[in-house]
């Protein structure tokens, strides 16, 4: 029977080892995961912090106990430190005893994932400071939490993650800096787009201090952080979350000599499989093709994770499959702010050279005379002439942000603008205007692109 070795432990890799233990042919699977937990929502850390998930182990879907009992040799507190491609093996050390074994494959699924960005700021290993990735840093905030009671917190960088935890600390009570080297918040929105999310932040009482770099942390005589050093001053801090990015984990595939594509992820192909036969990567360590600048992309998503995990799983164990690209989806939330986006931003169509054309319409989430609704905005991006949907971006209050998922099946499916502002979608004056605001938006947009 093939031996399919995975590393890695999480959506990718999990979810390839789930699919080829049901495939066509019977594989034999083998997985190393360095940490102790395997199938967990990294998506729900922040509601764990924040309270609303009252205990970390919900987040597992499957344990290392389940995955073993549907066949899954699966080995936790293990780490791979070398890929032989040459003698088909990996070198795995036990992070339990430091012995050291080496495992044959005849199939490898690279499934590392991603590491949050830790730049060499001074102090930055000073009590009080964290990074969310995984489960026990999670724990660990938590604690601090309630062992410390601080009063202010400094999140540094405003993407989707930092801006997750901003409402996990405000909802345990603390006051919260938001510290961003950028002009705006949420740099993945168009900068009309951010400011709207920044003045929803500065509404919730939030300190904004955007276009502010971090040089270090400074610490107290415990070795407690006490503030966060910048090039605007000290900001006083009791708690500090970094929220500055992930990078791909490569090195086992680069070392190897598996190609790293342009984006700085795993090259692969649209089966998953990396430029040596046999070898597979999937997650957030892999590179995969943006549909609608047609260039390769790395977008570090569970959404990606999982449906790449199972067309790795599928390929290893007798199908055929594909995984199709990405356009960019994403939606989050910070308390009643909403936000959405998908496709390309005016900047990135810009940067993909594309000709675009934008327009932003308000409107609200439900009919004007109807109790309950909430404000949005919505940003519709369209290619000059054509008028092919390139994107869209949403922010708003409760109910906006999904609406983001119509906006995408018309990316998805390059429809033009007036193709979407056309659309049967449904309409009741509980959940829309019976114009809703994307509808407009297109049109709009459609009218502008046309001139
Ligand atoms: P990971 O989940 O990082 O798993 C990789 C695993 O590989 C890890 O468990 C690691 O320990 C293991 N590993 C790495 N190297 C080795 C080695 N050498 N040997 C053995 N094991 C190794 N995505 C969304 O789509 N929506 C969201 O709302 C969302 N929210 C998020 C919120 C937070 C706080 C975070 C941190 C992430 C969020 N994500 C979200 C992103 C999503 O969690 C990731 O895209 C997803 O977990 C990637 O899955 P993966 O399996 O590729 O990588």
């Amino acid at each position: 029977m093939k031996r399919v070795v995975v590393i890695g432990g999480d959506a990718a890799g999990m979810s390839a080892a789930a699919q080829a233990s049901r495939g066509v042919e019977p594989v034999e699977l083998v997985v190393f995961e360095k940490g102790d937990y395997t199938s967990y929502a990294a998506c729900g850390l922040p509601y764990v912090v924040g309270g609303e998930v009252p205990d970390a182990d919900r987040l597992v879907a499957r344990s290392p106990e389940q995955h073993r009992a549907n066949g899954i040799d699966v080995h936790t507190a293990h780490e791979v430190t070398a890929i032989d491609l040459d003698g088909c093996t990996v070198t795995v050390r036990s992070l339990v005893d430091g012995t050291t074994l080496r495992q044959p494959f005849d199939d490898l699924v690279i499934a590392t994932g991603a590491s949050p960005i830790r730049p060499p700021f001074a102090n930055i290993d000073a009590g009080g400071i964290a990074d969310l990735h995984a489960i026990p840093d999670a724990l660990a905030i938590d604690a601090a939490i309630r062992d410390r009671s601080p009063r202010r917190a400094v999140v540094v960088g405003g993407g989707y993650i930092g801006l997750e935890m901003v409402e996990a600390l405000l909802r345990r009570g603390i006051a919260v800096t938001l510290v961003e080297k950028l002009a705006q918040p949420m740099a993945t929105l168009d900068a009309d787009m951010g400011a709207r999310v920044a003045d929803g932040l500065v509404r919730l009482g939030v300190e904004l201090r955007l276009g502010v770099g971090v040089e270090g942390f400074v610490p107290g005589a415990d070795g407690w952080v006490q503030a966060v050093a910048t090039d605007g001053g000290e900001v006083p801090a009791d708690l500090v979350i970094l929220g500055l990015g992930v990078r791909p984990n490569i090195r086992l595939a680069a070392e190897a000599g598996i190609a790293i594509g342009p984006s700085g992820a795993i090259a692969t192909d649209a089966r998953m499989e990396t430029s040596v036969p046999g070898i597979w990567a999937a997650g957030d360590c892999a590179e995969s093709l943006h549909r609608v600048s047609g260039r390769p992309a790395w977008v570090a998503l569970g959404t990606h994770a999982n449906k790449q995990g199972r067309v790795v799983g599928l390929n290893v164990s007798g199908t055929d499959a594909r995984f199709p690209g990405v356009i960019g989806t994403a939606v989050t939330k910070v308390a009643d702010i909403e936000i959405g986006r998908t496709g390309l931003s005016e900047r990135e169509a810009a940067a993909s050279d594309l000709d675009a054309v934008a327009e932003v319409i308000e409107g609200t989430s439900r009919a004007h005379y109807y109790p309950g609704g909430s404000p949005m905005a919505v940003k519709v991006v369209a290619e000059r002439g054509s008028g092919r949907m390139l994107g869209a971006q949403i922010v708003g209050g409760a109910e906006s942000a999904k609406r983001i998922d119509a906006l995408a099946v018309a990316v998805w499916n390059e429809m033009t603008v007036d193709e979407f502002s056309q659309l049967d979608l449904g309409y009741a004056p509980p959940f829309s205007p019976v114009w809703d605001t994307p509808l407009i938006a297109a049109r709009r947009a459609g009218e502008r692109a046309a001139r």
